[in-house]
């Protein structure tokens, strides 16, 4: 049996809070389970919000929380010709095409489609599905933007994409907290088309999320992706880009959120929860434990 690896992906664009504390517990306990390892990413590909003083923090506490991390740490920042070269391989399959609409621009159309109370589609994470240039623009107008040196997008074809895989795609989600951490596994399909064609790199920055993602669980080897709930319509993407790229596909578990008082997503700019202020007012990782359930 191969030996699973499980890793923990956080972005250091600002404090660890105790959703980041619950998985990475739960990656942790899990590779120990099932003897396996556990590495950490650091997702730094939006270098304007990333810092080297956030990373070295993020790391203080992860030290804090006692839990054993395996070598090497991946800095996507310095992958950036890995995620360049997988581009190109969509772009000669023919599945990605620069787009030029701005976000005021999709904002606008949106904004006019829906006066009459028609509904525009929006995706899993509830933004507008990208309406395409040419819904927007000119063909002058297009080929002007084209021409010139305007900011553009590198989307993928979503319909395209699935045409040319032509096949019914799923996943495999596995268990549920506790005793059951990896059974039963259940296949989930695919519902990639709800998010329309979603961004893979920008005119400066060669790679999204989603690109990113699936190259570094290939490039290390991750067999067992355990995150949190708010990126399960996510593996629709990711599985997509898997298959395009001819990646493996890992088994995917998504665990529980830790919701705010207000019944949202916590954030990273809500100082109450991190990690760090937690500390700094005498939690120990005990008590931290406790507080999340574990
Ligand atoms: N970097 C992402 C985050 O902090 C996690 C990505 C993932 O686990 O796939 O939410």
């Amino acid at each position: 049996m191969t030996t699973p690896v499980f890793r923990f992906a956080p972005s250091p664009n600002g404090h660890l809070h105790i959703g980041h504390a619950l998985s990475a517990l739960l990656n942790a306990r899990a590779a120990i389970a099932l003897k396996g390892r556990f590495l950490v990413r650091v997702e730094d590909i939006d270098q304007t919000r990333c810092t080297s003083q956030l990373e070295e923090e993020m790391f203080e506490d992860l030290a804090w929380l006692g839990v054993p991390l395996d070598e090497p740490v991946l800095r996507q920042s310095e992958n950036f010709s890995h995620y360049r070269s997988a581009l190109e391989k969509l772009q000669d399959m023919g599945v990605v095409y620069p787009a030029y609409l701005t976000r005021a621009e999709i904002k606008r159309f949106v904004f006019r489609f829906e006066e009459n109370g028609r509904s525009w589609p929006r995706d899993p994470d509830g933004a507008p599905v990208y309406p395409g240039d040419d819904a927007v623009l000119t063909e002058d107008e297009r080929q002007t933007r084209a021409d010139s040196d305007a900011p553009f997008a590198l989307r993928l074809d979503m319909k395209k994409a699935l045409r040319k895989l032509d096949r019914e795609l799923t996943w495999d989600e596995a268990g549920a907290e506790g005793k059951a951490l990896f059974e039963p596994v259940r296949k989930i399909p695919v519902e990639a088309v709800a998010w329309g064609d979603v961004v893979l790199a920008r005119k400066d920055t060669p790679t999204s999320y989603h690109l990113s993602v699936v190259v570094d669980d290939a490039r290390q080897g991750i067999t067992d992706v355990l995150r949190g709930l708010d990126l399960y319509h996510a593996t629709s993407v990711h599985r997509v880009l898997q298959e395009l790229l001819g990646l493996p596909e890992p088994r995917y578990r998504h665990h529980r959120l830790i919701l705010g008082e207000d019944g949202r997503k916590l954030s990273k700019s809500n100082q109450d929860t991190s990690l760090r202020s937690l500390r700094q007012n005498g939690m120990t990782h005990v008590q931290l434990r406790k507080l999340i359930g574990l």
